[in-house]
């Protein structure tokens, strides 16, 4: 860590040129709860790092008509906090609140959790359940790609030397919808997930049919999923404890996860089931 070149921008546009101009060699610091860990481990050779903590207008949130937009460094521990985000979006909360401790939740940030790409990240999973649209800022001017097109490969992402990622932006879901987070780890709490699943189900007038369902599964892939099928096999289904199985199945069989040390693929295909059908019921609230 000794030899590491170390800058602190005032402002977006310096942060963007010392990441451009400096090719491969140097990574953007948020909360530093992922990047900091890997330094410290040895498994990089970066020669330097670009501390974001100076760019205060990436921090917090904007709400625009239908629209929430959060600040790619906004802490997790604020998602927490926010009244509005547990009105809407309480999957969000819930996932920030099962990340690590609160040391860790008042460092780590939320485009962190995202740019850092890990299969397993809580509030990402949830941000593509939501279907967040991504704002990034780079040598070239800003664009906006949609999360679902962000991943290309566990601890990849479609950002371009010099890019950061400024803000997340998502749209209300519908009032009658609602939206869980389920996580599954080792440990009750502080646990990294062995498998995690968010859903939105929105039901029709009337709630015996379900006119909208989203699945999104972490810890089963190379990346985050959406699990179309199953999301199909709900669409204008009636809502039974039949069809979230049969959902849960189509699941399974979507996903491919692997063996690593904490947990075989054979588990996570068993869990990453459960936890589908458990949320599903869940998110629909009512008995079946
Ligand atoms: C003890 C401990 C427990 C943890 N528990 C959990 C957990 O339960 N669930 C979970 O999901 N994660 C967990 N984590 C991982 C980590 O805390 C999160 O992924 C966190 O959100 C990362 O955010 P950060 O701001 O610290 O990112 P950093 O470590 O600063 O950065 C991570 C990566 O993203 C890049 N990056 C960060 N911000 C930007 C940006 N705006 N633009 C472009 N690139 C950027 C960095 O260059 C780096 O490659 C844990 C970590 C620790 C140390």
């Amino acid at each position: 860590m000794s030899d590491i070149n170390y800058w602190e921008p005032e402002n977006l546009t310096d942060a963007v040129s010392i990441l451009a101009d400096r090719a491969d060699q140097v990574r953007a610091l948020a909360g530093g709860t992922d990047l900091l860990v890997k330094m410290k481990k040895g498994l990089t050779n970066w020669k330097g790092i670009v501390n974001l903590k100076g760019l205060t207008e990436l921090k917090g949130f904007i709400y625009e008509g239908q629209t929430i937009s959060i600040g790619a460094l906004t802490q997790i521990s604020a998602l927490i906090d926010n009244p509005l985000l547990s009105l809407h979006f309480p999957a969000l909360v819930d996932a920030a609140r099962s990340l690590g401790t609160p040391q860790v939740r008042n460092l780590a940030t939320v485009g962190g959790n995202l740019c850092n790409a890990s299969p397993a990240a809580d509030v990402a999973l949830v941000l593509l359940m939501y279907e967040a649209r991504l704002l990034i800022m780079g040598p070239n001017g800003s664009r906006q790609v949609s999360i679902q097109e962000f991943y290309v490969g566990p601890g990849q992402t479609v950002l371009q030397q010099g890019e950061i990622l400024t803000a997340i932006e998502i749209d209300l879901p519908p009032l009658n919808s609602k939206g869980v987070f389920f996580k599954h780890g080792k440990r009750k709490s502080h646990e990294i997930a062995l498998v995690n699943v968010a859903v939105l189900l929105t039901p029709h007038p009337g709630r015996k049919q379900i006119a909208q369902a989203r699945i999104a599964v972490g810890s089963v892939a190379s990346t985050q999923l959406r699990i179309k099928d199953a999301e199909d096999s709900l669409t204008n289904s009636l809502a039974t404890l039949s069809a979230f199985e049969q959902a849960a199945e189509l699941v399974k069989e979507a996903v491919n996860p692997i063996d690593d040390v904490r947990s075989t693929a054979s588990y996570r295909k068993q869990m990453v089931g459960v936890l589908t059908r458990r949320a599903l019921v869940e998110a629909w609230g009512e008995e079946l």
